[in-house]
């Protein structure tokens, strides 16, 4: 596996997650950042943190880039994109509840250890990012299906964003949003997340 280098994450991206959460859509996307010490790699166990609530899986599709700097227009961002794969934004979401309500930062709710199950990567090859189709299902039953096309930000738009304060390394990926559907995983739990396009990636919980 490749170094991962800084992980960025869009917030608030398919216009029917943003209503289950009940915020307001809104002219520029939320972004956060989790540390190197969330990946945890296909296959490994996701060891859910006790004592703070909920624990929602948030499936994503997640981009790598070869470099680029900063202040890139985003037709340019999308050449250092040479690497996709899918991956989950874990988040404690009683406890982001909480924090959102006071105004607070979302890191403890977001950047936990093990808070980014990550798939393998595969050359991006010309694939049309916007033009994905993934889903997540737990113990075999279908929790999340999302289409890239619903994004409300495209990758494009995302790295011209980041780009605007980051400049942009080698090794940076960006996890780009999650389609409807979040809810809690449990211990025991078995995830497999899949795209006809990207893989088929499996964890289990504990
Ligand atoms: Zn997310």
């Amino acid at each position: 596996m490749s170094s991962v280098n800084r992980i960025f994450c869009i917030g608030r991206n398919y216009a029917e997650h943003v209503r289950e959460l009940g915020n307001e859509p809104s002219d520029s996307c939320v972004v956060f950042m989790k540390p190197a010490s969330a990946v945890v790699a296909q296959g490994q166990v996701i060891a859910l943190p006790n004592g703070i609530g909920s624990i929602h899986h948030e499936a994503e599709l997640v981009v790598r880039l070869s470099g680029g700097g900063r202040q890139l227009s985003g037709e340019r961002a999308l050449d250092f994109v040479d690497a996709i794969t899918l991956g989950l934004d874990l988040t404690a979401r009683d406890l982001q509840s909480q924090l959102k309500a006071k105004g607070l930062p979302w890191e403890r709710a977001k950047s936990f250890d093990g808070s980014a199950p990550l798939g393998d990567w595969r050359p991006r090859d010309g694939l049309e990012l916007q033009d994905l189709q993934f889903q997540l299902t737990v113990n075999g039953e279908l929790r999340q299906s999302g289409h890239t096309a619903n994004m409300i930000f495209s990758v494009a738009r995302q790295l011209e964003i980041i780009s605007q304060l980051w400049a942009l390394q080698a090794g940076d990926i960006v996890f780009t949003g999650t389609p409807a559907g979040v809810a809690a995983l449990a211990p025991g739990d078995q995830l497999e997340l899949s795209s006809a396009q990207i893989g088929c990636f499996r964890w289990s919980c504990n």
